[in-house]
């Protein structure tokens, strides 16, 4: 089965702090791992409203700072980083549907674990049916460094806020980078191989 159609399997945690605590975890059942080592790095970063990735190996993290809250998931990396901006994006929208986050946290005697028997089911809700939620579109685009059709997933919402077309996107795998160039329809108009540093 493809990894957006089962992406619960392949996620590790979702996290929503603020600057000084978690206010929503949430980890696979069987999971007791822990996260606050990554948590901490990336709260250090200042800059909103950008998603931010970072490459550990066996795992992959994005995360995003809006107003004053910092959303992070955690995914095997396998998971392409546009599926897990795409369900971040969702996240901070139910988020922020369903509690008046700034007027709760204003409460004097407010504990972490409040947010967790109301969110917590929806959580699971968005992460079993990603796939229905109709948040990302896949692309196929050849490589002619594999010789392959590869699936390049982007979310709707990259494709429909963007300021201009054909979109530019690097997809970068097995040790190299393709730009691809996306339309308005979800075409691709071309793809370049391109080099890479950082
Ligand atoms: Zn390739």
């Amino acid at each position: 089965m493809p990894v957006y159609k089962n992406i619960a399997e392949f996620l590790e945690f979702i996290n929503i702090s603020n600057e000084k605590f978690t206010l929503f975890e949430w980890k696979p059942e069987r999971s007791f791992r822990r996260f606050d080592l990554d948590l901490n790095i990336i709260k250090e970063n200042p800059i909103s409203d950008i998603f931010f990735h970072r490459d550990k190996g066996n795992m992959k993290l994005v995360y995003i700072r809006k107003h004053n809250l910092i959303y992070t998931v955690g995914a095997s990396p396998a998971v392409q980083y546009q599926l897990l901006e795409a369900l971040l994006e969702h996240i901070d929208l139910k988020f922020n549907e369903i509690f008046d986050v700034e007027t709760i946290l204003s409460y004097g005697d407010f504990s972490p674990g409040l947010f967790d028997n109301e969110f917590n089911p929806i959580i699971k809700e968005i992460v079993l049916n990603f796939a229905d939620l109709g948040l990302v579109k896949r692309i196929q685009v050849e490589c002619r460094v594999c010789g392959t059709v590869l699936p390049l997933f982007v979310k709707k919402t990259f494709i429909e806020n963007a300021e201009s077309y054909p979109v530019p996107i690097v997809y970068s795998h097995r040790g190299h980078a393709v730009l691809c160039f996306i339309d308005k329809n979800y075409h691709h108009r071309g793809v370049e191989l391109v080099n890479i540093t950082g």
